[in-house]
Formats: structure tokens, C-alpha cells, sequence
């Protein structure tokens, strides 16, 4: 499970500020100073993977404004493309993605028709000659598609907008649920980047969180994987869950760094049954508190520091030889709905129901449920939609957007920014005089330094780098603070 993927920012050539490169682990805060940390600043931010975030989507920007942007594309341009499939073989009670079981096969291929067809219907609007810089499948477990449908999109996709030679192409897969054969398939299909949910290895917080996944499965996944010669492996971890404890995810982050994945990525879990129902079947007498969270987030990354990863933004780690790392090093890293990524183009295409596509203008969202995308590119919901784009809703850049999104990417990337730097790139007057006297507090709390123009976050600060990131965020301030996931 993981977001869907959208790079976003401006497209002339770009300068990172110098990045924060990886830095060894500091001392951090006392145990004290800590929880008075914790209870001043873990209120409820977005995860900033895109800004305007998705709070900000509305209806006025839709198919019209989208089938504009695809049109609007230099000859030649490069995009990513990101595929989104809504079903899974099995849920979990703690996960919040829009997916369902679809156990009829025709229902399942029908999905995979629609999908060609919405390939056809951008590919109208683009023209051909587009490369293809990234492409990634991601869900739900994009495999409950079946293998002729999985071929047929990416031949369609393929036809229409040539992956470039080094193009990475990714998918996310359940290791519950392989299906015979995968291996070879994806290698077949030029898959090269594998991306695993495992969540905790902890049978008694596997059984709390409604997902039970052996290590033996999740090592057969891996093997079978890299037998087909699809090497790069990510492997998704949370903290948080029912029953977890500093102890058991400690022993789950050394039995998965064992494995030796490329990459990782350890999120929160973000408990919002209001707006998820399938997460009213967890106890929430078994949630460990605000304090407990974050210790636990400090034993995973204590336990993958000492294996040898390199903390990547927020919440990522990857293997020193790993492109990520690298593009930490070099600057190149990006910040998008897959979280933090090595995709540098401006645009990202994104086919099937919810997904996000992003341009330097804007991004808009497609219909979200498999229900509501099939009505939405059939028009049996009765809305016009312009060249036939399964589109709900999005968000056009004004204003200050641009120079914002910029600001709060290399925040929430690089741990800094040199806002007079951005203001440079955007052409922009903005001396940022409110912001900085929003930041004076968080300078006294130890979260944030302000030299000059340069906005630094220290390495024991890390884990609060959105708070620093949403004093830049004009809309969340103008709306207040929107149901978000917790800071910490
Ligand atoms: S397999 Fe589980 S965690 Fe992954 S998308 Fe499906 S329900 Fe969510």
C-alpha cells in the first residue's frame, strides 16, 4: 500500500539548495523536553507529498483544465505515469486506501478495459512522443489485476509513450497474495522495482492491526523477485499499530534490515475511522500513546541507522548504493505522493480510479471509487467531461503556489531551504516576514534555526519538519487545520 506518485514544482531547471546530506545520528532531546515537545507540536499536519494538498481539490478544476494541460505539452516533453488499481486479494483493518476485494474475474478485467481506454483517451490529448521517465503501479495490490490485463495497459502505455532506457518502472505487491508466475511476468513487462507491505512481523500486532503475513512469505516474495532479476526492493514498515511496543517493532526493523531491502519506508499509523470504517475493527485500547509512538519511531531508525541505511527525508531509508541515497547526496531528491522519490519531472500522469496526476499548473484527482471512475468514463453519471477524462476534481497553482510548493518541497526533502534562493527561481517578492515571526517559537523550542534566508531543521528535529513546513503553507493557515494525520 502506498500513496499514488506526483512530482510537482517548477520546470525550469532545478537548483536544490544544498542538501542536508546523511548525517549521523545526534543526540537528540531528553527524555523531557521531549513529551513537552510532543504535546506542543503533535497536532494534526499533511503530509505535505503535494501543495496545495488534496484538501484544497475542488470541482472548478476538472476534466477541462486537465485536458488543457495535456495538451499544453512542449513536443517531446517526459512525464511519469502512475497507474492505480483499487482491489485487493485481501484487506487490513488498519489501512485507509480507498480498495475493496473484487473476486469476479470479469469485473477485474473490465477494470483493466477501462484503463486502456482512459490510456487512449489521454494519448488523444498528449500526442505521441512523450518518453516515459517513471511508471508506477501502485493500489490496492495492483497484481489482483489479472496478467492479461496488467500486459495489455502497459503495451498500450508503451505504444503510446516510450519508457526511456533507464526508466524505473515499479509496482506494489502484497506477499500474502502472489500470484503464480509473478516473478516472470513483471520481469517480462520490464518491471524493475519492487515494492513489498509488511508492515510488523509481530503475530500478536499482526493479529490487532488484521493482517497476518509470515516472514516466510514475505521472504519467498523477495526471493522469487530477485530470482526474476527484479532487484530493488522497498519494503514499507509501520509504527503505531495496536500492540506494537518499542521492544516488538525493534525486533521487526532488525529481522527486515536483515533482509537487506534497497529501500524503506516507516510511516505512522494514522488512526481516522471517522473517515476509514474499516478501522473501527481496531481496539483502540491497544493504540500506544503519543510518547510511545515516538519512541518507537526512534527504534526503527536507530535499528536501521546501525544497519547501514541512509535517513531520507521524513520517513525513508535506503541502502547507501541505492538512487535515493543518491539523489539525497546530490540534491536531485523529490518529495511526491509516493513520498519521497528519484522522479524529477515536473509531470506525472496518473490513470484509474482516484488517481492523481500533477502538473507545474496544478494537479487534479480522478473519480475515486472503481464504481465512480467506470460511470465517470462511460458517462453513465451524466457529467460532461471533456475529452472523456475520468476527472472529479483538483487544484490550479495561484498566486504564490509555485514559490510555496518549492519552499515546503526542499523542507520536507532536505531538512533547509534558502527562501531568498526560491524567491530568485519564482521571480517573487516575498520576504516571508510572517512566516519568519511564525517560526521565532519553534527557534526557541530547539526545531528550527534561521540564518538569514536559510531555514534550517537540526537532525534531532527532524521528525517535526512538517510543522515547520505548514508555517508556509498560506492555505492551511487561511482554512485552519483540516482533518490531517498526526504530526508525530
Ligand atoms: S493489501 Fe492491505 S494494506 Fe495493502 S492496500 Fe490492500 S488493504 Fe491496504
Amino acid at each position: 500500500m502506498s500513496a499514488s506518485s506526483v512530482p510537482f514544482g517548477p520546470s525550469p531547471a532545478f537548483t536544490p539548495d544544498k542538501p542536508a546530506s546523511a548525517v549521523p545520528r545526534e543526540a537528540g532531546f531528553d527524555s523531557a523536553r521531549q513529551k513537552a515537545l510532543l504535546a506542543r507540536y503533535s497536532g494534526q499536519l499533511p503530509r505535505y507529498t503535494s501543495y496545495p494538498t488534496a484538501v484544497q481539490f475542488t470541482e472548478a478544476t476538472g476534466s477541462a483544465t486537465l485536458a488543457g494541460w495535456l495538451e499544453d505539452l512542449a513536443p517531446g516533453a517526459s512525464f511519469s505515469l502512475y497507474f492505480h488499481v483499487p482491489f485487493c486479494d485481501e484487506l487490513c483493518s488498519f489501512c485507509a486506501c480507498n480498495t475493496s476485494v473484487v473476486r469476479h474475474e470479469e469485473r477485474r478485467l473490465a477494470y483493466g478495459r477501462q484503463l486502456l481506454e482512459e490510456v487512449a483517451r489521454v494519448g488523444q490529448l498528449t500526442g505521441p512522443g512523450h518518453p516515459v521517465t517513471h511508471l508506477h503501479w501502485g493500489g490496492g495490490t495492483p497484481t489482483s489485476l489479472p496478467a492479461e490485463s496488467l500486459r495489455a495497459v502497459m503495451a498500450a502505455a508503451r505504444t503510446q509513450w516510450p519508457l526511456t532506457p533507464d526508466a524505473e518502472v515499479s509496482i506494489e505487491l502484497d506477499p500474502r497474495n502472489v500470484p503464480p508466475g509473478c516473478g516472470a511476468l513483471l520481469a517480462e513487462l520490464g518491471f524493475n522495482r519492487v515494492s513489498l507491505g509488511v508492515q510488523d512481523i509481530d503475530p500478536e500486532v499482526q493479529k490487532a492491526a488484521g493482517r497476518i503475513q509470515s516472514r516466510a512469505q514475505t521472504e519467498a516474495c523477495i526471493a522469487e523477485m530477485r530470482g526474476a532479476g527484479i532487484a530493488s526492493v522497498n519494503i514499507d514498515l509501520i509504527y503505531g499499530l495496536p500492540r506494537q511496543t518499542t521492544e516488538s517493532v525493534t525486533r521487526t526493523a532488525h529481522s527486515i534490515a536483515a533482509l537487506r531491502p534497497d529501500r524503506l519506508a516507516v510511516f505512522g499509523y494514522a488512526h481516522v475511522p471517522w473517515k476509514e470504517k474499516r478501522q473501527k475493527l481496531i481496539d483502540e485500547n491497544l493504540l500506544p500513546d503519543s510518547d510511545a509512538r515516538f519512541e518507537q519511531r526512534e527504534a526503527i531508525d536507530r535499528v536501521l541507522r546501525e544497519a547501514g541505511y541512509v535517513v531520507v527525508g521524513l520517513d525513508h531509508y535506503a541502502l547507501p548504493s541505492d538512487s535515493m541515497a543518491r539523489a539525497l547526496e546530490d540534491g536531485t531528491l523529490r518529495r511526491n505522493f509516493q513520498g519521497y522519490t528519484t522522479d524529477d519531472s515536473d509531470i506525472l500522469v496518473g490513470l484509474g480510479a482516484s488517481a492523481i496526476s500533477a502538473f507545474p499548473q496544478g494537479l487534479t484527482q480522478n473519480a475515486v471509487s472503481a464504481a465512480a471512475y467506470r460511470r465517470a468514463l462511460t458517462g453513465e453519471d451524466g457529467v460532461e467531461r471533456t475529452g472523456g477524462l475520468p476527472t472529479w476534481r483538483g487544484v490550479t497553482r495561484r498566486g504564490q503556489d509555485r514559490l510555496r510548493a518549492a519552499v515546503i518541497e526542499q523542507l520536507m526533502t532536505f531538512l533547509q531551504v534558502d527562501l531568498a534562493a526560491q524567491c530568485r527561481r519564482f521571480n517573487a517578492e516575498e520576504d516571508f516576514a510572517a512566516e519568519r515571526a511564525a517560526l521565532a517559537p519553534m527557534v526557541a523550542d530547539g526545531l528550527v534555526t534561521l540564518e538569514g534566508d536559510v531555514v534550517r531543521v537540526p537532525e534531532e528535529a527532524r521528525l517535526f519538519v512538517r510543522n515547520v513546513a505548514a508555517v508556509f503553507d498560506q492555505h492551511l493557515r487561511r482554512d485552519g487545520v483540516a482533518r490531517h494525520s498526526s504530526a508525530v
